[in-house]
């Protein structure tokens, strides 16, 4: 269940099962052209509070950005981890945080409270790495 468990809409539904067959990371307004491939009646705002749904539910990571718009990827895992997105083909794989409390300790000596941190990786994938001769 993408939302968590909370009761589904006929359209929730339909979104749920295009996100489901992405192959990875999406924005909005992409998932918002797959979706009215199938029910063109479906406006960008019901795909959005559907997506923060996602979020809410833990199901959806934000993986990074493409062109000002945030990249949207299911993710199963819970721990903290960061999301390398491969620029091509859009695929996304989870990578440890590379962040260790050495390299935040001159802020936090300075009485700096961090309390949060993103980190995008953004490459590509071994498949594409092989296609393009890269
Ligand atoms: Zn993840
Ligand atoms: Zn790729
Ligand atoms: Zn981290």
């Amino acid at each position: 269940m993408l939302y968590g468990g909370a009761r589904m809409s006929t359209q929730r539904r339909l979104i749920a099962e295009v996100v489901t067959a992405l192959p990875g990371a999406f924005t909005a307004e992409e998932l918002h052209r797959a979706v009215a491939e199938r029910a063109p009646g479906v406006g960008l705002a019901t795909i959005y509070r559907a997506l923060c749904a996602m979020q809410a539910a833990g199901t959806l990571s934000h993986v990074g950005e493409r062109g000002g718009s945030a990249l949207l990827a299911l993710c199963g895992r819970h721990d903290h981890h960061h999301h390398l997105v491969c620029t091509s083909c859009a695929s996304v794989v989870g990578v440890e945080c590379p962040l260790s409390d050495a390299a935040f300790a001159p802020a936090v000596k300075q009485g700096h409270l961090i309390t949060s941190h993103q980190i995008a990786l953004y490459g590509l994938c071994a498949s594409c790495r092989t296609s393009e001769g890269a």
